[in-house]
């Protein structure tokens, strides 16, 4: 058995660096041992519940949350239906396929609308359960990142995307969390690119500051953006200091140069 060492999981993390994390809900024990050891072997994280009760403890505590849910309708406390329509109230869009007893059509609609993603009749091949499970993945990914390409981002510069009057800040895809005045040197740098602005014209600017009290405020700034936003800030290349004259933001050095 070959399987790779799950990679700590931080929280919002999702990516190749830790194996999908699935929460199975079904209280018939045969089958959720058996669902438990295929997803494994696939490479899953599995958290297993017995009840809609148990299910909702394991939403509680994994921060991070889970990539999908396998929801059997008939459970011990509540119906699978109830719990998936609960979940969407309260705001979590985990993509969940339902285990229904019955095809009937009843089921799959109820399933549904209360906000399933697909739904699988029992009993099911199990191949299909985890082809089902994968495209399930496949489509979210796909969802997450044409979103993402849909967002009209006013600044881009090498893996980094920035909207401003939504203050909302990407690298590598990766959502960079920047308080309200890194984003107006930002966005100041921004709108003189390639140009090179003094301390005092970015204190003036960016802070609304006119006698110009401490200077290291601006380099420490410069060097946070360097933090979130360069390949390798010790050795900068969009935030570029100019010897006694200041700073210069190059959206694309490989133009700059050439
Ligand atoms: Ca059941």
């Amino acid at each position: 058995m070959t399987r790779s060492d799950p990679a700590p999981a931080t929280a919002g993390d999702v990516g190749p660096e830790r194996p999908p994390r699935l929460l199975v809900v079904e209280d018939e024990r045969h089958l959720a041992a058996g669902l438990k050891l295929n997803f494994e072997l696939e490479g899953y994280d599995v958290d297993m519940a017995a009840s809609a009760r148990q299910a909702a403890t394991f939403l509680l505590q994994r921060v991070s949350g889970y990539d999908a849910i396998i929801l059997d309708v008939m459970l011990p406390d509540t119906d699978g239906f109830q719990l998936c329509r609960r979940l969407r109230e309260s705001g979590n869009f985990t993509p969940v396929l339902m285990l229904t007893a019955c095809g009937t059509t009843e089921d799959r609609v109820t399933g549904l609308e209360v906000g399933a993603d697909d739904y699988l009749v029992k009993p099911f091949e199990l191949s299909e359960l985890l082809a089902r499970v994968r495209s399930m993945l496949r489509r979210c990914t796909w969802e997450r990142s044409s979103q993402g390409a849909e967002l009209t981002m006013d600044l881009t510069f090498g893996t980094a995307r920035i909207d401003f009057d939504r203050q909302l800040a990407y690298m590598s895809g990766e959502e960079v969390q920047l308080t309200r005045l890194e984003f107006s040197l930002l966005r100041y740098l921004a709108e003189h690119p390639e140009r090179v602005l003094s301390r005092q014209e970015l204190q003036k600017h960016v802070w609304k500051l006119t006698n110009y009290p401490n200077t290291r405020m601006v380099d420490n700034f410069i060097m946070r953006l360097r933090r979130h936003f360069e390949p390798n800030p010790r050795l900068p290349v969009h935030f570029i200091a100019v010897r006694g004259a200041g700073y210069k933001f190059i959206p694309d050095p490989a133009r700059a140069k050439g």
